[in-house]
Formats: C-alpha cells, structure tokens, sequence
C-alpha cells in the first residue's frame, strides 16, 4: 500500500452535501408583525440544517414591509462560530433567509458566502441556493454576452444575476418576480431549491425535478409550548409566522411543525399574512420528478421527512433489503457511525443477531491536513474512529455502511478491526456501487477516484481486505424508497451516479 493509500483524511471520508436552507416570515395580526425574535430563529435553523453545510453561514432579514432595508450578516465557518449575540440583534426584522455552505462550485471563501445579495431598479433581493445548474456554463455564457459582470465562480451568483436580468419582466415600471422566476426556471431546470426575499417577502421555489429538498412549517405560538401538552389545532391566523427548510429536522428546535414539501416546480409566496402557492413549471411531458435517492441514504438527518416519509424509517427498509439480499452467518451486526446505523439495527434484526457497536466516532476530529509524514498518513482512519476492543475481540463481524465512495477509508476500518481482534469483517453497503460522478450539488469524485467503476466487486472485497462484501441492488434500494410512498401521487428518483442516467444531460 502507497503513503497515498494509506492517507485517509476525513475529507476523503464520503460524499459531500451542497448547502442548507432557512427561511422564517414572521405573521402579522391585524397589521402587527407578531414579536417572533426572527434573527434567533434563523439562527436555530440553520443549526439544525448545519449538517448539510460547514464552510460558511449567513443570513439577511428585513422588516416585511416594501423598500425596507435588508440587514446582511456573512462569515467562514459553522453557524455557532459564525453569529454572536450581538450580530443577531443587529439582524433586525420580520422576515429573512439563511444559508449554510459547502461549495462544489465557487472557492470555499468570503466572497461566495450566501445569501447573494444585488441591488436592482426594484429594490434588492437576496438569493440562497441549494443544488448545482447543469447547464451553469452556458447560461453564464448568456450573461457575460449581455455585458453582466460575474464577481465568483458560484452558479449561485448566477441564478441570483439571472433573476435581475430578464429586461421582458416588468420593466421599466413593475417588478415582476414571478415571471423573472418562471423565466429563470424555464432556462435551468435543474438542480435548485432557492429562497429568493425581497424586502415583503420571501420565495420558495424547488427545480421541477424535486432533485433537492425543500419544506415548510407552521410556526406555533409560545402558549404551544406551556407547562402542558395540548393537541391542539393553530389556525393560520394564530400562528406566529411561517419557516422554510432544506429539512424538517430544523422545525422542531424553533418551535414548528412540518406542513408540508414544496412540490417539484413549485415557487411559494411567503409574506406576514400567510403563504400562497404561486405557481407550478411543469417537467418535459414524460420526465419524472428526480429527487436524490442520496438524501435518504445518506445526507439527511434521521428525524427529517421527506415525501411523507422519516428517512430513518427507509434506511432501516434498506437494511432489511440488504439483510434479504445478502445475509451471511456472525456474531454480531455492527455500523460505521452515524447514517448506517438505522440499516445495522434492521439488518440484525431480520438475521436474528446481536447488533453490537464496535467503532467510536470522534466527532471533533472535523477536517485534517495532509498528514506530512509516514507515520501520521498510516493512522488513517484511527484518527476518526476508536476500537471498542472488548466488543469485537475474537467475533465474526458484519459492518453495514452507507457507501463506499474510492474505498481506501473502508480498508482502514477492516484492517482497524481486525487489528483490534475481530476474526471475520463482512462488509454489507445499503446503497449500491457508485459508478458515476454527481452534476447536481453533491461532491461526488470523478469516474477515475469511484472504486466501484474501475473494480469488480470482488476485487474491492480483496482491496479493502473484508472477508466478504456485498452492496444492496438498485431493485432492494428503490424497494426501500418507495414502498412508503403516496402512490397517488407522482414521484421518481435521482440514481443517475448509479446508473449514468441523468434526469437532464449535463453540459461536459
Ligand atoms: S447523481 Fe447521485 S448524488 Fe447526484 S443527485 Fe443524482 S442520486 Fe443524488
């Protein structure tokens, strides 16, 4: 094994999500804003979306009314790290939006911060983006022929710049948000959920593919929260106001419930006296909404719903797939910490064995460098992961992980365990081999770095030195998604990493 191999750094660790979303509309009763604190639920929210994002976080608020200023507040680095007390008091307003980032385009610096905030003949808007245009280089291509100056790599300044620059809605008089959105939706069909604010209000738009989440919720009133439980029904005009999120997992720490998704297509009015479904841009006829099987797999958090479902609840199905798929005889079931475990617990479950942990995440490890010598590049993933040795001393083991990425992180943790006394490792993955790269917002590596496309199974059994491996079929993985949806109504999924079929072709 090369230095090279042997260098696992966190960062190489999986797959990286692009960003998340908040959004919060305080309600206004009989004209006066409720006394919602906006700026700290913001702040709320993007914690419980921090997972989608680490390299930076921002927010912008405004007081719900036309023409109001917009406060503006961006910095590197996670959300806790990012605001102080005193920035979120400077925040001031009934309305904002907010952002957490993870950059696949654009340089992770001060610059690409969002929300993109511009000034224009109608005021400013501010623009948060989750997801990845397919087709960013010829739609910037448009822009800079149009004589419109790009400041950053990120094609979320771009969506931001083509929303400004479409001279057929409403000018020279009017402002025609929705058709510049609808244009704008018209021109990048994929992949996108966006919260635009103008200065009375904030937009909620999803691709019409769906590819990336996006959802509301119904801000309760303090009295909810009271010394008792009561299931009681809020009409919208009790509410304190309205949130919008990549997931539902951020609703709960601020004090809402889910409502439900913005659909595929959708772009949603959200103002201090409620929110209006705007208008739906249809798919091609024939295309499926596309969104990414990779949420419930892997990036979501466990408590988030998604299309009426708990992600949990599905990676559990995927670990009864894998179990029908591929069981094989051992003493205990185990998990590389956190997303695998709900599909370990149903996997030892249908098999009648033990789940048992064996490894301890260091969950502040965060990122690490290139390791400058020898001896540090050959920790590897010990750097990450502690052995619970008395818990795997002498046992035949089966480790369920979410997915092997290049593979050189799984072959630290077989040789960890055994190392640390476990006689067999039998790896079982609950997503299938990913063979191609991601166009649509998350890092996925190129074909030349995924070790499912350049070896057989069996020869990543023998890289990672495992004593058998097995991944879940596409068949067992759409089986598990599927089976609790609403079959009224349409839906589809994003496998194309899988497969190579993308829902739009991306330009090369
Ligand atoms: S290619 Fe894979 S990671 Fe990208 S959106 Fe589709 S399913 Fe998700």
């Amino acid at each position: 094994m090369s230095d090279a191999e042997a260098d696992v750094s966190v960062d190489d660790y999986g797959l990286r999500e692009a960003c998340g979303l908040f959004g919060c509309v305080a309600n206004a009763r009989g004209g006066v804003p409720s006394d919602l604190d906006v700026s700290h639920t913001l702040h709320m929210g993007l914690v419980g979306v921090q997972h989608r994002g680490q390299e930076s976080a921002g927010i912008v608020t405004s007081f719900g009314t036309p023409n109001a200023p917009f406060c503006i507040k961006k910095c590197m680095g996670l959300v806790n790290n990012a605001f102080c007390d005193e920035d979120l008091k400077k925040l001031r307003g009934n309305i904002g939006i907010g952002h957490t980032r993870y950059s696949t385009q654009g340089d992770s610096d001060h610059v690409n911060i969002q929300p993109f905030v511009v000034e224009t003949l109608q005021g400013r808007i501010a623009v948060a983006h989750n997801g990845e245009l397919v087709n960013a280089k010829s739609l910037k291509k448009r822009l800079l022929l149009h004589g419109v100056g790009l400041s950053t790599g990120s094609d979320s300044e771009l969506l931001t710049q083509l929303l400004t620059h479409q001279p057929e809605c409403g000018e020279p008089n009017g402002a025609d948000w929705l058709g510049r959105i609808k244009k704008v939706m018209g021109e990048a069909s994929i992949s996108y959920s966006l919260l635009i604010m103008l200065s009375d209000r904030v937009y909620a738009v999803r691709d019409p593919y769906g590819n990336r989440p996006l959802c509301l919720g119904k801000l309760l009133p303090a009295s909810a929260f009271g010394k008792h439980y009561e299931k009681k029904q809020y009409s919208d005009n009790e509410l304190d106001g309205w949130v919008v999120s990549s997931e539902s997992c951020a609703f709960n720490a601020v004090g809402a419930v889910y409502y439900r998704e913005v659909l595929p297509g959708e772009v949603v009015e959200i103002t201090s006296q409620g929110f209006k479904s705007k208008l739906i841009v249809e798919r091609p006829k024939g295309k499926l909404p596309a969104f990414c099987f990779f949420e419930y797999v892997y990036f979501a958090r466990p408590d988030s719903l998604f299309e009426g479902q708990m992600v949990y609840t599905v990676r559990k199905r995927c670990g009864k797939q894998l179990a029908m798929e591929a069981p094989v005889e051992a003493d205990l079931v185990s998990t590389v910490p956190d997303s695998a475990t709900p599909a370990a617990i149903e996997y030892a479950h249908m098999l009648g064995i033990p789940f048992e942990n064996v490894l301890c995440k260091n969950t502040y490890v965060g990122r690490t460098f290139i390791q400058p010598t020898t001896r540090l590049r050959q920790l590897g993933v010990a750097k990450k992961f502690g052995p619970l040795f008395e818990n795997l001393d002498g046992k035949r083991i089966v480790l369920i992980d979410d997915s092997i990425v290049r593979g050189n992180t799984m072959g630290s943790i077989v040789r960890l365990l055994k190392r640390s006394g476990a006689k067999e490792v039998h790896i079982r993955v609950a997503s299938p081999p990913i063979k191609y790269p991601c166009y649509m917002g998350i890092n996925v590596p190129t074909r030349e770095e995924l070790i499912a496309n350049l070896k057989t199974v069996e020869e990543i059994r023998e890289y990672v030195g495992a004593d058998s491996l097995h991944y879940l079929s596409i068949e067992g993985l759409l089986q598990a998604v599927e089976e609790g949806l609403d079959k009224t109504k349409p839906s589809g999924h994003c496998v194309a990493c899988l497969t190579g079929n993308y829902p739009v072709t991306p330009e090369w």
